[in-house]
């Protein structure tokens, strides 16, 4: 990491805003490190005579270089007039209104600068203390304080290259610290959503969290189920799907939010005592950090089926216990805790669905019956739950025989496979695997049972 000297000229502005200059030579911030779309949108805006700066998390992950994913631009132009300047730009959103520039498959999001505080002439609602609508345009010195994180809202300045510091970020980036900027307690209240984002910015960035940030969030914590379903859903990616998963669910176990985002899997792992189900999970976590660093697609069916599993083993558990027959059981598992957990985050049906297919699959894999092995083969989602077999290693070796047998399987040709299997396997059918010899009944039968009913020893 580069070395950041202290800056110059300090000029105060508003009792929570004092302006800080770093000038260029002074920060690390280099314009071949910024996309060309941004640094055109920049020139095109002050060569029109208006405010044009690189803010927010762009610039603080090229203060600790990291490589932004995507670049903000704020402006005094408002989105109309950015509008009028980029035909290639469209403008967006009811609760933010944005101008977005689009260039072939990057977008520059495009701001005007928003104030916090409403003298009424703008167009801004509250409900209960909560932002709903937030349209009041103001000066760069209200946008920078409206910003969650003090390192989030950072301006760097086209016109001089220089980075503009109204709240202290820059020190808390030099710092590697997370602190909210104004009054906690009521930064958390306006929107819930800012607790994960403490969380899952100081697992990206490798940032502490203040101590005055980090103090309100247990206590708060509840407040989160309040928030937007669909909110709720794309922040559980941006968790999980970023290359920091890992450390993104310890921060969740470490201030209190797990229970209210994933309520019924807290539940679960608090009350597995051997501590193989959070085993697997960790593991799989690592895994989809692995896959996100070497660029290999993740799924967001497997990493709920992931993050719910110890849900589904519990309500599974219960179930059986209740007296119903394995199958019946895991498909009631499965549809209680998706609709349970879709009240709070919106997983869409196009992710539950296989999600379920690959926790049902996971039964099926005790079969060697030749037909039943040919057809979990060809399964669409036999890849997905085989993959998730695998990490149930993680919880219990007990699956070590099945992974063997299905990974062997995979790469087999048919003939072979026919050969291991043997063939004298009766026909598939339910009522054909009911007339099976008696003693490859009784194996199947246990091992089926054990299989489906697994989970209570993970
Ligand atoms: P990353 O893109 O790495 O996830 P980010 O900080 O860029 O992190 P975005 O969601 O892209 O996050 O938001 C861009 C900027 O908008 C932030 O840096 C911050 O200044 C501001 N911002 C985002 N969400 C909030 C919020 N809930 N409250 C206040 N300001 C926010
Ligand atoms: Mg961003």
């Amino acid at each position: 990491m580069p070395a950041f000297p202290r800056s110059t000229g300090i000029t105060a502005i508003t009792p929570q805003a004092t302006l800080q200059v770093i000038p260029r030579e002074q920060h690390p911030i280099s314009r071949k490190d910024i996309s060309p779309n941004a640094l055109r949108v920049l020139y095109r805006l002050r060569d029109a005579g208006f405010a044009a700066y690189l803010v927010g998390g762009a610039v603080r992950d090229l203060l600790v270089g990291q490589h932004p994913k995507d670049f903000d631009v704020a402006t005094d132009a408002t989105p109309e007039q950015v509008k009028q300047l980029f035909r290639n730009c469209r403008l967006i959103g009811r609760r933010f209104r944005l101008a977005h520039v689009v260039f072939g498959g990057e977008i520059i999001e495009v701001a005007t600068f928003r104030a916090n505080s409403d003298d009424g002439s703008g167009d801004r609602e509250m409900d209960n203390g909560r932002l709903v609508r937030d349209n009041v345009y103001g000066s760069i010195e209200e946008d920078a304080v409206r910003r969650d994180f003090t390192a989030n809202a950072l301006y760097y300045a086209i016109e001089d290259f220089s980075v503009r510091d109204y709240v202290g970020g820059y020190e808390d980036v030099l710092a590697r610290r997370l602190k909210l900027i104004g009054d906690p307690e009521q930064r958390y209240r306006e929107d819930p959503v800012r607790m994960l984002r403490a969380v899952r910015l100081a697992a990206k960035l490798g940032f502490s969290i203040d101590e005055g940030t980090a103090e309100p969030i247990a206590r708060l914590a509840p407040l989160l189920a309040q928030a937007a379903p669909a909110r709720l859903f794309e922040e559980i990616l941006k968790l999980f799907l970023s290359g920091h998963a890992v450390a993104s669910f310890e921060g969740l176990e470490k201030f209190g939010l797990l229970p209210v985002l994933l309520p019924e899997t807290a539940a679960a792992l608090a009350s597995n005592r051997s501590g193989a189900l959070r085993r697997m999970l960790v593991e799989g976590l690592r895994g989809t950090d692995a896959r996100v660093r070497l660029d290999e697609p993740a799924s967001p069916a497997f990493l709920f089926a992931l993050l719910l599993w110890p849900a589904y083993c519990r309500a599974l558990i219960g179930l059986q216990a209740q007296g119903l027959d394995a199958e019946d059981a895991a498909r009631r598992a499965a549809d209680r805790v998706t609709v349970h957990q879709l009240q709070s985050v919106a997983l869409p049906r196009r992710f539950s669905l296989p999600m379920q297919e690959i926790w049902l699959l996971q039964s099926r894999f005790s079969t060697r019956q030749r037909r039943r092995v040919m057809r979990l083969l060809a399964h669409p989602r036999f890849r997905a739950a085989y993959d998730f077999l695998v990490l149930r290693l993680a919880a219990s070796d007990s699956h070590a025989v099945d992974v063997d047998f299905w990974r062997e399987a995979q790469h087999q040709s048919g003939e072979e496979l026919a050969a291991a299997l043997g063939v004298a396997q009766p026909p598939d059918s339910y009522t054909a695997e009911e007339g099976a010899p008696p003693s490859k009944r009784r194996r199947r039968r246990r091992r089926r049972s054990g299989s489906a009913g697994s989970p209570a020893g993970e």
